[in-house]
């Protein structure tokens, strides 16, 4: 039997304070198991925004959805309003998932700050940043992190040695095919990288027709010979786009697929097995940019 790990983004506040309320109520409903990634410090979201306006992004996504899916307010953020801090304005929502059973983790602190600059940085830049996260996160949920997951898949190697000095066993920071161990300097990383398989619906939606991107997500997996683990955004699968989530949840449990957290995936994997990889960096379609990709 394959599994199906579902990984979720949270990136802001109104995602956080939102989507993660209406996403536990669907994943309960499923029975299905997943992973809430946080965004734990400002929600800088207008920055991002101001850039797609300046780089006319938008000729792929019309203004209108871009609106529809983030809200306006969101969007002002860090330009006409201060950018709130999510984990002390929606500490109360945060903790809330995992009394409800679910894995949380950390996607990021600052994440339009990280995702602009974390590839390039240096050691010092990064450390800090990976700290103020990992410090909110023990303060809201009173435990040490377990599991990371970057923002934008921006990394840099400082960054995957500290998920290593962290003590963390597994996160999911690159797309790829199949779980393995990065190589930094010729020697292997403890912790072990799940990489996402599947491609993101906003990905899709810059290629298809709404109406067919369950079909299509679903046209991946249908062999279910392969183990997959699909990124979800509380912003998107959370609000507008829950129905399209609901179908390939429904879908996968029918393509015999049994839905976890990264957890729950970790535990199955037989880790003397897994192969090595260097850093890569790579394209994915419907997505701007290069992302921490397997190589291969
Ligand atoms: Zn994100």
């Amino acid at each position: 039997m394959a599994f199906l790990v579902l990984k979720i983004d949270v990136d802001t506040l109104r995602g956080t304070c939102e989507g993660v309320p209406n996403l536990i109520q669907i994943l309960r409903k499923a029975s299905a198991g997943a992973t809430f990634l946080f965004s734990l410090g400002p929600d800088h979201t207008g920055w991002a925004f101001r850039r797609v306006f300046q780089r006319g992004f938008l000729r792929k996504v019309s203004r209108t959805s871009v609106f529809k899916h983030y809200g306006i307010k969101t969007l002002s953020y860090g330009i006409l309003l201060p950018g709130p801090d999510i984990g002390t304005h929606a500490t109360s929502q945060m903790r809330a998932t995992r009394a409800s059973g679910f894995e949380v983790g950390i996607h990021t602190w600052d994440h339009v700050y990280w995702q602009d600059n974390a590839r390039i940085r240096e050691r010092g830049w990064t450390i800090a940043q990976m700290k103020k996260s990992y410090a909110r996160f023990f303060e809201i949920f009173g435990e040490e992190p377990w599991t990371h997951g970057a923002a934008g898949w921006q990394m840099n190697e400082h960054a995957f040695d500290q998920l290593d000095a962290w003590n963390i066993l597994y996160a999911s920071d690159g797309r790829g095919y199949s779980p393995y161990r990065l190589m930094l300097e010729g020697l292997p990383l403890s912790h072990v990288q799940l990489p996402t398989t599947l491609p993101t619906l906003d990905e899709v939606l810059h290629r298809r027709n709404v109406n067919n991107v369950a079909n299509y997500l679903l046209s991946l997996t249908r062999d279910n010979e392969a183990d997959h683990v699909f990124t979800l955004h509380a912003e998107l699968e959370g609000q507008k786009l829950a129905p399209i989530f609901e179908r390939l949840l429904a879908g996968w449990r029918s393509q015999g697929y049994t839905l976890v957290s990264m957890a729950d995936y970790y535990a199955t994997l037989n880790l003397e097995s897994l192969p090595w990889h260097p850093i890569a960096w790579g394209k994915v379609p419907g997505r701007a940019g290069e992302l921490i990709i397997q190589p291969g």
